[in-house]
């Protein structure tokens, strides 16, 4: 009997951990091809589209038209849907671990006082939270362009001089239009549905922390309630119990799965909310790891697609024009026929030497670690300086 419980607890644990990593994950290039992408596509995209043709079917043309209304709300405009969704996480979250864990604080490892810290971390998560959200993500208007695009110049790779065709001014480099807002951000990230806000050049801090501040409060959570059950195993004299009432070895090795058995029976609520943490823990590590080596290298997850754009495109043209050139070298060829062939080594290695032209990425606005966090502490158009170059253009 304890046996399946701690079989059911593995599945949930792992068929969890399988759904949110592939809904989160799945598009990552390291899954493409694998079964986990094949998920993703049916959580993000292929059960949607299933539930649309059975109400098509079901309600017919007028169903269709109402899901689609309701999809263009969801999907196109501001809505507060996954707002209200994040703060029911980490409002049960919260409520879960003061119903399940408080009644074990102070116990044998924690005092009273994270009482008052958890109470206090949550809140200051929800502040973070609430300050990505309703900060402006510098919103580029009429007044501001000029300093924005003195702020930041067009690198001619990536970002030609270019005007927004529905805000009809110029777009500054970097900057972005959002559909969704309906307005040209500037350093423009991505649009973040949690936050319901864009995240661009005034706000990425914010973004950055409240990333961070949720990692740290996850962990802080685990090992909170990992302290909390190793507490009650030693109050408990669970050990004791053990070796002395069950004449069971007094080593690690044979006393863990006991005692392991005895905290999943008594203690399963707690266990739970523990491995929900970490997992949460981890992904939150993984987003904060990526947008960290951005803020380093000074990229914007839009411009990590415009640069593989890019790229692709140099490619291409280095491709056409080395087949050009070998097209041009046969031709001279045949015309001076009293030339010496070449001999097959040297040609060879002449058409590795010609392919081996990199195609480099050279990003202008990445001018080493310290001067990129501090253009994220500090945006350009939160300085003085910016204000000034107002003056100078007009
Ligand atoms: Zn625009
Ligand atoms: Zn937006």
């Amino acid at each position: 009997m304890v046996m399946s419980v701690q079989w059911i607890l593995v599945c949930h644990g792992l068929v969890t951990l399988l759904v949110v990593v592939s809904f989160l994950c799945g598009q990552w290039p390291i899954f493409r091809g694998t079964f986990i992408e094949r998920i993703h596509y049916f959580l993000t995209f292929g059960a949607y589209d299933y539930f649309r043709r059975i109400v098509g079917v079901i309600c017919g043309s007028r169903g269709t038209d109402a899901l689609l209304s309701v999809e263009y709300y969801c999907c196109d405009r501001p809505n507060p849907i996954l707002q209200i969704i994040y703060l029911a996480i980490i409002g049960a979250t919260y409520y879960f671990i003061v119903k399940s864990v408080f009644s074990y604080i102070p116990g044998y490892y924690l005092s009273e006082v994270h009482r008052l810290t958890c109470l206090l971390a949550v809140g200051v998560g929800i502040l973070l939270f609430l300050l990505t959200s309703y900060s402006d993500p510098g919103t580029v208007n009429a007044e501001n362009v000029s300093q924005y695009l003195s702020a930041y110049p067009y690198d001619n790779a990536i970002y030609l001089e270019k005007e927004c065709s529905t805000c009809k001014t110029l777009k500054p480099a970097r900057s972005k239009h959002c559909s969704i807002c309906d307005r040209c951000v500037a350093r423009f990230d991505h649009h973040c549905g949690w936050m319901n806000n864009c995240i661009g050049e005034r706000n990425t801090r914010y973004f950055m922390a409240f990333l961070l501040w949720h990692f740290l409060l996850c962990i802080y959570g685990t090992v909170a309630i990992a302290l909390v059950l190793a507490g009650r195993v030693k109050e408990l004299k669970v050990v004791y119990i053990l070796t002395v009432y069950y004449g069971i070895e007094n080593s690690f090795r044979s006393l863990a799965p006991h005692v392991v058995q005895w905290l999943l029976g008594s203690y399963n609520t707690q266990i739970l909310l523990m491995v929900f943490l970490a997992i949460v823990s981890l992904l939150l590590a993984g987003f904060f790891g990526y947008h960290a080596n951005l803020c380093l290298t000074n990229t914007t997850t839009n411009e990590t697609f415009k640069w593989e754009e890019y790229l692709s495109w140099k490619r291409k043209v280095h491709e056409a024009k080395v087949s050009a050139a070998a097209l041009k070298a046969s031709i001279s060829g045949l015309s001076s026929e009293r030339q010496r062939p070449e001999s097959k080594w040297r040609a060879f290695f002449r058409r590795s030497r010609l392919e081996d032209v990199e195609v480099v990425k050279d990003n202008i606005y990445d001018k080493g670690y310290l001067y990129n966090l501090h253009e994220i502490f500090f945006p350009l158009s939160t300085r003085p300086s910016f204000s000034q170059a107002k003056s100078k253009s007009g």
